[in-house]
């Protein structure tokens, strides 16, 4: 884990709560969620952006391939491309959201450990 690669600026950051992929607040608004905007839409989309992201997050790993890593499998979403990923983060994807995830086949997972259900 390469931590030394941590941007020196958090402050626009946000993960993505399903893949844990985090970019700027602007770059998930233009381009959404490389890898999960096919379900989240967050694209163009103010309110998904802020509903389906967190700010608050604890470390970030640059993963380079994905085809066999332990995201891809923790989270079950394939596809995954390679880029900066949290490891952990505060916060969760909404009900509404996780049912309609569940309807598409896909299993969500909360990733918050601060939050035992
Ligand atoms: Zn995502």
């Amino acid at each position: 884990m390469a931590l030394e690669t941590v941007p020196k600026d958090l402050r626009d950051l946000r993960t993505c709560l399903l893949c844990l992929l985090v970019k700027t607040i602007d770059q998930f608004e233009y381009d959404g969620c490389d890898n999960c905007d096919a379900y989240l839409q967050m694209k163009g989309n103010r309110e998904m952006k802020y509903d389906c992201t967190s700010s608050s997050f604890e470390g970030i790993v640059a993963t380079m391939s994905l085809e066999d890593s332990w995201i891809s499998k923790w989270q079950r979403v394939s596809n995954f491309k390679p880029g900066v990923h949290a490891v952990s983060v505060t916060g969760r994807l909404s009900q509404g959201i996780e049912w309609e995830l569940k309807s598409r086949g896909v299993a969500y997972k909360s990733r918050d450990t601060a939050i035992k259900t």
